[in-house]
């Protein structure tokens, strides 16, 4: 472990993904003294404002959208901040691009270089760069970053700072393997698990902030378990998220923690029993709110027959 505090920078593609793949490890990081800023690369209004979206559908070309972004970039970020203050962190960026700017491009590779300039962070989080075999937003996101990390650490022009960071972590790594057939040829693996059940009700709570895309409440809590708590399962606890290193880690003897020494003689019911706990139960919904099976599809959907 470092011996200061340290300074993180996650560079996020969409506002949510500044907190909700690896908001409980920075709630533990801000927990004991390091700083967390996060850097939103798109606004997120055009994929990730789902009523906007569904208004658009209902009201087709009669509906300009431009009339409404402002507002809804605005409302997406407030969400965002009041999530991450609910995880300890106030420093949230919004660096300004479209998110239907899909592409990457020298615009944005120096505009995430600037942050990286401005703010030494001794850490970097972003998204895998190879995630939905590179394409969508965040392999966007996470190319981009790699560059400007190259970018920060060179020489620069004229009067730019120079900043090498010493850490790239790859945030949620495998998460969208299964979701389309590009993710199998990729390279991510999760190779760190951080577990975060002390804190995954701050987690519960920041998701419901996110309205605007439906986060809060029912999905809030199923996926604190089918997310979180599928990695926690893995590493035989009850939630935790998943990282991967960008590049080796240099020690001087091989780490193993108190935690893994414990499963030498821990009994079975006991390991067993700290991954079966379930938060959604413990977190009430809001009045108004319930789980449901009201939106189940029906077999015949799959089906196409009565
Ligand atoms: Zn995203």
């Amino acid at each position: 472990m470092a011996s200061r505090p340290i300074h993180i920078l996650l560079v996020a593609a969409h506002p949510a993904d500044s907190f909700d793949m690896a908001g409980g490890t920075l709630a533990h990081h801000v927990e004991q003294g390091d700083r967390v800023t996060a850097a939103i690369l798109t606004t997120g209004v055009r994929s990730h404002h789902w009523e906007l979206g569904e208004q658009r559908r209902r009201a087709g070309a009669e509906l300009d959208v431009e009339e409404y972004v402002e507002q809804a970039v605005e409302e997406k970020l407030e969400e965002v901040r009041r999530a991450c203050r609910i995880l300890g962190f106030e420093d949230v960026r919004d660096l300004g691009f479209e998110d239907d700017d899909i592409l990457v491009t020298q615009d944005k590779v120096e505009a995430i270089a600037d942050v990286i300039r401005a703010v030494k962070p001794d850490m970097l989080i972003t998204h895998h760069p190879f995630e939905s075999g590179g394409f969508k937003m965040h392999g966007t996101t996470g190319q981009c970053t790699l560059y400007a990390w190259q970018l920060a650490q060179g020489s620069g022009r004229g009067r730019q700072e120079r900043h090498p960071v010493p850490c790239i972590y790859f945030m949620n790594p495998t998460a969208y393997i299964g979701n389309n057939s590009l993710e199998y040829a990729g390279t991510a693996r999760a190779d760190l698990y951080i577990d975060i059940t002390d804190v995954i009700d701050k987690k519960v709570r920041a998701l419901d902030q996110i309205a605007s895309q439906y986060y809060g409440g029912p999905y809030a809590r199923k996926r604190a378990e089918s997310s979180d708590g599928a990695y926690g399962n893995s590493a035989l606890v009850a939630y935790a998220e998943q990282f991967q290193r960008f590049q080796p880690q240099v020690l001087y003897t091989l780490p193993i923690t108190d935690a893994e020494l414990e499963r030498i003689t821990e009994p079975q019911s006991a390991h067993m029993g700290r991954r079966s706990e379930i938060v959604g139960g413990l977190m009430p919904l809001a009045d108004g709110e319930s789980f449901t099976s009201r939106h189940r599809m029906s077999k015949e959907k799959y089906e196409g027959r009565k």
